[in-house]
């Protein structure tokens, strides 16, 4: 843990949503797009971005690694910062909040352990990205977001990059989407202190729901929860994490 610490301040810093995972061994930062980008470059891009940040860290899900490769991260992004959309980092976009962590996205994403057809509740829309990259597996998105300006330029972004799977809502995700329940999984991007039950009940039996739990303001421990056929279910610790808190809406 000792050498957490100074890291931690550096962390926090750059705001939420990333891990405390090693740093690859090549140097990523560096990896920023040239001044006069095409789309060809940001192919180049997003492939140094799955090299050297996903795979490099040990994501191996090729189903993960080909929707990371195809999703277009700098459409996510603000304008102003389209040439650092494939750097190793949260960004923000707005209302105090992040895209997270391209490494953080690949992760929950294979963690999810998704096939073309599942149905997927996502709480936590932000900027859409991690939406587009479930769709992009062939998944069928159902994403909540609680402010209602990023639910709506979400829904919009989606729409236009062709995404045609995935149904943006504005609401406290907290309770779910409990109209299209069950779902074979479940992602949640802001970081609620305990695992809210309308989510556990809206997972299929045999369904994954991954979720970032703890206090805010520090960090957060990553879990998998997986749902059996008799309705237990069976947590896995998937490490350290830093996102923004779940907020709650009027109750
Ligand atoms: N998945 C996003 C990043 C999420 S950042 C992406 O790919 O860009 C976390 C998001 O959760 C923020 O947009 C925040 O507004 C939203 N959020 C926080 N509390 C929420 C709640 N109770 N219900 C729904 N969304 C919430």
């Amino acid at each position: 843990m000792r050498h957490l610490l100074p890291l931690a301040f550096l962390l926090l810093a750059l705001t939420a949503c990333r891990a405390l995972s090693p740093l690859p061994e090549r140097d990523v930062g560096t990896a920023t797009p040239p001044s006069t980008p095409g789309e060809d470059t940001y192919a180049e891009s997003r492939e140094q971005m799955v090299r050297y940040q996903i795979e490099a860290r040990g994501v191996t899900d090729p189903r993960t690694l080909q929707a990371m490769r195809a999703v277009p991260r700098h459409r996510f992004v603000p304008p102003d910062l389209v040439g650092r959309a494939y750097e190793d980092r949260p960004l923000p976009i707005g209302y105090g909040q992040t895209i997270s962590q391209p490494y953080i996205v690949a992760l929950m994403t294979e963690a999810l352990r998704v096939e073309p057809g599942d149905r997927v509740l996502e709480i936590g829309t932000g900027s859409g990205y991690q939406a587009a990259v479930l769709a992009a597996i062939g998944c069928e998105v159902y994403t909540v977001e609680i402010i209602p300006q990023l639910a709506e330029q979400a829904a919009q972004r989606l729409q236009e990059l062709g995404y045609e799977r995935v149904y943006v809502r504005q609401g406290d995700g907290y309770f779910g989407w409990p109209e299209h329940a069950p779902y074979d999984a479940i992602i949640v991007t802001a970081a609620p202190d305990h695992l809210p039950q309308p989510l556990v009940q809206q997972l299929a039996p045999g369904g994954r729901l991954v979720i970032p739990i703890g206090p805010q303001g520090s960090y957060q421990t990553l879990w998998l929860f997986e749902k059996g056929a008799d309705g237990q279910l069976q947590a896995t610790n998937l490490g350290p994490v830093l996102f923004v808190p779940l907020v709650r809406g009027e109750q």
